[in-house]
């Protein structure tokens, strides 16, 4: 049998010249208004405000990550004018057995991808969503700004600093999706003294597995408020965020701390940590060449606007070998990756694959994994990048679903390898295997980003631990065909 549905002024475009006017369910391919007829039965597609597209280009473009260690092509990209088009596609996903995702395409200029490192945003055979359509920053109050998902944490930066104030808590890296990064926590230097990202958020709005547009918040539906942050994109896609802000510094002191000894560096970290002293607080190891001992170096910061901070009481108690206090605007800090990311363009390291490895290690536990991981790890695996590693409290931390150890206090070891563009990433992708089984048995947890290949089922049952059963009921709440954001591997 085969239905042509007529189709209508509002349907779907492709390609230069076709229509979609349909999914043909025994071919598995869109039937469009210049296919020669083929057998089978095509579900006609219901009308929507946006563009789904399926020409290769647009379709290779949400075919990669940043990553570049998978490729998951789509069978067609939607994008959206509102959430309504998003709740039309789901249900129309779900009525064809077909999957549906989220893709930050966060990055800048024309360069825009998901951020994502294996595949996370991936729908292989289904619809990618262009999270870049959706781009207004709506609302700019003293305490709150509301925003659609695909707005960059760059661009909400830039717009509310003209008001003094700042998002709480940063990426490094600023040109990421507000959408992409809630949905997996949100790490940065301010993550000792606010969360993460997702913790500042106030509420959202929301089209569940279900094609259900909610709005979430921790009062009203708190369920899946605190199921969707976090929680890798399995119970909605969130369409659009109201998020804190306080007021913003207008400069930023930064001291740079080296150590020639582990021992010293963690316990600095830890003295900075327990009391407070700084707003902002990151350290890095440095792997060394010919096998010499790592070094270590802390960044914290001061904010201020006009009085210079005293570093006298800032550096008490604290054993660097060496300190280097610089001062910069609070703009110009919070925007200090884009330098990093264009010299790493520069020298063509930024479309190779990248095989990262973000971890959670137990405090109690990261003197053991460091002396054990870190005689693996060479400058030649480091490339370009830098490996992080910095404490904060647990505690900070208030959706179930931002898994860490059960400690009251973790490091973030976060391995940024940019290798040389000609590395074969498969050693690198087995040695983050093998890393992230020592590190669990150690106590650790995974951040969701990252390449660590072969999770099974079992490996995310006890990564989730408890919570596993909080984020099965909320799938089967809210997802229970299992339709959405299949790329982050959880339900296979
Ligand atoms: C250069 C660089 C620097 C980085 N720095 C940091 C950092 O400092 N701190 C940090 O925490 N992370 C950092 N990351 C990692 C970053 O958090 C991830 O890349 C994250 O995936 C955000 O990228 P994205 O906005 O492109 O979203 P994507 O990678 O496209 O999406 C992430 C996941 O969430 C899903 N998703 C996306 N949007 C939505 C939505 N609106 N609703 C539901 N699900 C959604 C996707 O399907 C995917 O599963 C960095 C990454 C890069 C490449």
């Amino acid at each position: 049998m085969n239905h042509r549905p007529t189709p209508t002024r509002r349907t779907i475009l492709t390609g230069a010249t076709a229509t979609v006017i349909g999914f043909n369910t025994t071919t598995r391919t869109w039937a469009t208004t210049t296919d020669t007829p083929t057998p089978g039965r095509i579900t006609p597609l219901p009308p929507i405000q946006g563009t789904l597209t399926t020409d290769t280009t647009t379709r290779d473009t949400h075919a990669h990550d940043f990553g570049r260690l998978t490729t998951t092509t789509p069978y067609a990209v939607l994008t959206p004018t509102g959430p309504a088009d998003i709740a039309t596609i789901i249900n129309y996903a779900r009525r064809n057995n077909l999957k549906v995702a989220m893709n930050g395409q966060s990055g800048t200029g024309t360069e825009l991808e998901s951020h994502s490192n294996y595949g996370q945003a991936g729908v292989a055979g289904g619809i990618s969503i262009n999270a870049r359509a959706l781009n207004r920053i709506h609302a700019i109050t003293p305490t709150n700004a509301t925003v659609d998902a695909g707005v960059t944490w760059a661009q909400l930066t830039d717009a509310t600093l003209t008001h003094n104030l700042t998002p709480p808590c940063l990426t490094d890296y600023l040109h990421l999706s507000i959408g992409g990064t809630i949905s997996v926590g949100g790490i940065g230097s301010t993550v000792h003294k606010h969360g993460l990202q997702a913790d500042t958020v106030e509420s959202i709005e929301i089209v569940t597995g279900t094609g259900r547009i909610l709005t979430a918040s921790p009062t009203h539906n708190p369920t899946l408020f605190h199921t969707a942050l976090a929680g890798a994109g399995q119970v909605g896609i969130i369409t659009r965020a109201t998020l804190k802000l306080i007021p913003a510094p207008k400069n930023a002191r930064v001291f740079t701390l080296t150590y020639n000894d582990q021992h010293t560096f963690l316990t600095d970290q830890q003295t900075i940590l327990n009391d407070g002293r700084f707003p902002s607080q990151i350290g890095e190891i440095l792997i060394q060449p010919n096998g010499q001992p790592p070094r270590y170096k802390i960044e914290a910061v001061a904010h201020y606007n006009t009085t210079t901070p005293n570093p006298t009481p800032l550096l008490t108690n604290l054993n660097p070998t060496t300190t280097d206090i610089t001062d910069q605007t609070y703009h110009d800090y919070t925007h200090r990756a884009d330098t990093f990311a264009d010299t790493i363009k520069n020298l063509g390291y930024w479309n190779a694959p990248k095989p990262w490895l973000s971890l959670f290690l137990p405090a109690t536990t990261t003197p053991q994994f460091l002396n054990h991981a870190l005689p693996q790890i060479t400058p030649q695996d480091i490339g370009a990048g830098l490996l992080l590693c910095y404490p904060f409290h647990t505690n900070k931390l208030t959706h179930p679903l931002a898994i860490t150890p059960n400690e009251p206090t973790t490091y973030l070891f976060d391995l940024l390898t940019f290798p040389h563009p000609d590395t074969n990433p498969q050693p690198a992708l087995q040695r983050n295997r093998t890393l992230y089984n020592t590190a669990t048995q150690l106590g650790a947890k995974r951040y969701l980003v990252g390449a660590i290949p072969h999770m099974t089922p079992h490996d995310w049952q006890t990564h989730y631990g408890p919570h596993w059963t909080t984020l099965t009921t909320a799938k089967n709440t809210y997802d229970p065909t299992h339709t959405l954001t299949p790329g982050q591997n959880i339900f296979p």
